[in-house]
């Protein structure tokens, strides 16, 4: 549903008589990293409801698992539900980058930060889970699903939402709602903030005219999760073929997901390919790492981009996760980037409500952006990199790229420097992260 009208902001006069806030954030989308957002802003005094378009048990019911940084893992810790979700995912004890089938294999091990491992793995169910369970325990965060924002009208002090609230509602506390009936309906929403959470394809940031630079990939992503006949021993690997990376994610119960890029044509082949002789090209792909495959679940299939938008704030408006911009796969970035944008986010609005501040303004909302959008263009730019360095087969790059695997694996401070970048370990953490 696209959304009827914003005003330009430009055109804003203060509103009179002052008609009262409901809330004083809207998160538009209840995914991971929205949902984080909420949870980060448990005891910060806001007033918050989270609109999104499916039920819960739909939005937890994605069959896929994240490379999840350390840094990820430390917010979760802050927020109070990392103990609940250690149990149900992997830490990796070991990441195993390769060059195809080159014999030189860079081994990034816990030794090399000094930590117990170098990242994890999580489902989207586990992780989505505890956040909603969490969420049942904030008395200041409502849920408004399955739900979606109709119109957003951008006033001087705040924005005016119009929600179709779509039936069967799932409130785990009752929602603040104004001009509707009770259960489905349209309903009327004021808040000092609109957060856009909505994805990759945010109607929110589309229909507030921000504009975005990127590009689409050539390739797309097949991913399935199978059951290896070895065990995987927590290893994660990164192998890179010409056609594109693979990445291979160990889960519990000896279970891996494979996220495999190719150019379009042959992601569509391999996702329609007979399921044993697709399995037997994997098993030469993965090097016989794993031995024998198993596939258990479905073939998926994801074009890739890189996204990043232009602002990621306006008056009263502020963008977080997939909404404000999208990264190759390579590397696992993405959720990561969108979880750390949530607690940086949470931490400026939290210190600007205590210091009396409006945290709709454009001056508070500046300081998230600043922070943020610098260092999520670094790690777009590294994805872009890695996946254009490797996804070729031109002789000067194969030698350049073989040579940096090497001094990767022989040279201690690149080592280092490369994980710290790839863990979340480099740039301003957010004080989440060292509760
Ligand atoms: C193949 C592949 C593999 C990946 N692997 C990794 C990895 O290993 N590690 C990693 O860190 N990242 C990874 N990523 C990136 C990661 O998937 C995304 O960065 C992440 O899902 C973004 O989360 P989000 O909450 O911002 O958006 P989404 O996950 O898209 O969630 C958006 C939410 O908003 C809701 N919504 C949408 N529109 C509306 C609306 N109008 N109103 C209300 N609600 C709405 C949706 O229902 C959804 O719940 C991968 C991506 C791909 C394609």
């Amino acid at each position: 549903m696209a959304l009827k009208q914003l005003y330009p902001i430009s055109t804003l006069q203060p509103t009179s008589p002052h008609l009262g806030f409901d809330y004083d954030l809207a998160i538009v989308g209840g995914g991971i990293v929205g949902a984080t957002l909420a949870a980060a802003l448990k005891n910060s005094g806001l007033k918050v409801v989270l609109i999104e378009s499916q039920l819960q048990s739909a939005a937890v019911a994605k069959g896929r698992a994240y490379a999840i940084s350390l840094l990820s893992g430390k917010i979760y810790e802050g927020i109070g539900i990392w103990q609940k979700i250690l149990p149900e995912i992997t830490k990796f004890q070991q990441i195993q980058i390769s060059d195809a089938d080159y014999q030189g294999v860079v081994h990034f091990q816990p030794q090399d930060l000094g930590t117990d491992g170098v990242g994890y793995a999580a489902e989207h169910r586990v992780l989505l889970t505890a956040l909603q369970d969490y969420l049942k325990e904030c008395p200041n965060v409502s849920w408004l699903c399955p739900a979606e924002v109709i119109s957003a009208e951008y006033q001087a002090d705040g924005v005016e939402l119009e929600v179709m609230v779509k039936g069967d509602m799932t409130p785990p506390s009752p929602p603040l709602l104004r001009g509707g009936v009770e259960g489905e309906g349209k309903f009327k929403i004021r808040t000092r903030l609109l957060v856009g959470a909505d994805g990759a394809r945010s109607q929110i940031r589309n229909a507030a005219s921000i504009t975005t630079q990127g590009w689409a990939y050539w390739q797309s992503c097949v991913v399935a999760t199978i059951k290896p006949e070895k065990p995987h021993n927590n290893i994660a690997y990164e192998r890179f073929w010409h056609t594109g990376p693979m990445g291979v994610l160990p889960l519990p119960g000896n279970r891996c997901q494979v996220v495999w890029t190719n150019p379009h044509a042959e992601a569509k082949a391999l996702q329609q390919l007979d399921e044993a002789e697709f399995l037997a090209k994997l098993e030469e792909y993965t090097g016989g790492l794993l031995g024998r495959l198993e596939l258990i679940s479905d073939r998926f299939i994801f074009p890739v981009q890189l996204m990043q938008s232009d602002r990621y704030t306006l008056p009263r408006l502020a963008l977080i996760g997939d909404a404000a911009h999208c990264c190759h796969p390579v590397a696992g970035q993405g959720m990561n980037l969108g979880i750390r944008d949530a607690a940086a986010l949470a931490q400026v609005l939290q210190k600007a409500h205590q210091q009396q501040e409006d945290i709709g303004s454009l001056t508070v909302l500046k300081r998230y952006e600043t922070w943020r959008k610098h260092e999520n263009l670094t790690i777009l730019a590294f994805t872009d990199f890695l996946n254009r360095m490797f996804s070729n087969n031109w002789l000067p790059l194969v030698v350049v790229r073989r040579f940096g695997l090497w001094m990767l694996q022989h040279i201690q401070p690149a080592k280092t420097y490369a994980l710290k970048l790839m863990t979340g370990l480099k740039g301003r953490p957010p004080k989440l992260a060292s509760r």
